[in-house]
């Protein structure tokens, strides 16, 4: 039998309501597949551990981190006692940036089930791939005085590992789905970065000339996203771009509380982490109404990302089924609980 070892970091607000609920179906799952077991180690970083500790996580944390398979977070963040700031930069992006996490994956589906915000949306389908480590997000940069001006100076980091690792990537999953890639430029505005994250495009593309590609200015793909988003397979984008587009795909899917996120160590030197795109929501916390769907699907792409690929789809399938029954929470425009919305995944699991 295998055994994966997972890290559980429920952290703040509604993620210690949701990452339970993913944990029993997690466990449903392995249990139905027989082959595999989880696990669990649970830690208790969050803002509460920052109050009591004056950190976020243990100065050992990122060691004991590292001897687990993958880890699985809920939420950080809780602004009225702790600052964002110190928060995230505590827990979030430290394993984010230690770990090498340099992408982060984002699939925006439409659910059966579920409405789109969009009129006429298709049945969409697709994964944004986002550098996760450089790019537009640098620190190079500060303010100065020129004349009687005041000036700020932002640059970019484009380097070709970071750049070629990412789009490798797409192009890898690309292959294992419908085979194309959609590269997000903006190589008629910004002349110096984006020529050249074309330039190393249309290279990555040479080596896999199976998969079908395109390059989209990334003001006409985030109109596409919201006109016509079947169309789209593997989207790969820079730190920026990808921020903004995973958030159209997130919205276009009908709720925040439904959307999975990865952020994946491609290196293989350390764990990768499991995150949905939702934040701690903190107005809903203690009433037992969040949304678990993100956190489930999300604990979908770690199987995936494990390569229990079955179990996997049957959890995505679970979560679809249960949604067409009319089980949702109230964000969906549903009634029912988180608890039962959970109970309501593991029995259509084990019904299999
Ligand atoms: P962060 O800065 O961590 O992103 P935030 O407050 O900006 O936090 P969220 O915590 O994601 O963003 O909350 C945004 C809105 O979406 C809130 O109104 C929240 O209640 C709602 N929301 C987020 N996640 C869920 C969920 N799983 N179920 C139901 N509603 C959710
Ligand atoms: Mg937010």
């Amino acid at each position: 039998m295998k055994k994966w070892d997972i890290a559980v970091i429920p952290g703040d607000g509604i993620g210690r309501e949701v990452v339970p609920a993913a944990v029993r179906v997690l466990n449903a799952a392995a249990e139905l597949h027989g082959g595999i077991k989880f696990a669990y180690e649970e830690f208790p970083w969050s803002c509460d551990y920052y109050l009591q500790h004056g950190v976020m996580m243990p100065d050992n944390g990122l060691d004991i981190l590292k001897g687990f398979d993958a880890i699985f977070l809920g939420a950080v963040g809780n602004p009225a006692v702790v600052p964002d700031h110190v928060s995230l930069w505590g827990l979030l992006i430290k394993i984010r940036r230690e770990f090498e996490q340099s992408i982060n994956v984002r699939p925006a589906k439409l659910l059966k089930g579920l409405a789109s915000p969009l009129k006429h949306p298709g049945e969409f389908d697709f994964m944004v791939v986002r550098e996760n480590s450089e790019g537009e997000y640098s620190e190079i940069g500060g303010t100065i005085h020129r004349g009687d001006d005041e000036v700020a100076i932002q640059s970019a980091v484009f380097t070709r590992k970071g750049t070629e690792r990412a789009m490798e990537y797409a192009f890898r999953l690309a292959k294992q789905r419908s085979g194309r890639v959609t590269s997000a430029t903006k190589s008629n505005g910004i002349i110096h970065s984006m020529p050249f994250w074309d330039k190393v495009f249309k290279e990555i593309s040479g080596r896999h000339p199976e998969v079908e590609t395109n390059s989209v200015h990334i003001d006409a793909l985030a109109a596409f996203f919201v006109i016509r988003p079947h169309i789209f397979d593997v989207i790969v984008a820079s730190n920026l771009f990808g921020d903004i587009l995973t958030d159209i795909g997130a919205a276009i899917m009908g709720s925040i509380g439904v959307a999975p996120a990865a952020n994946i160590n491609l290196n293989g030197k350390f764990p990768s982490m499991f995150e949905p795109v939702h934040g701690s929501a903190p107005d809903i916390v203690g009433k037992g109404i969040a949304n678990p769907i993100g956190q489930i699907w999300t604990a979908k792409m770690m199987l995936d990302h494990l390569g229990e690929l079955d179990t996997g789809a049957a959890v995505l399938d679970a979560i679809e089924r249960v949604l067409e029954s009319g089980v949702k929470t109230p964000d969906l425009g549903g009634t029912s609980s988180t608890d039962e919305v959970t109970d309501a995944v593991i029995r259509v699991l084990r019904e299999k």
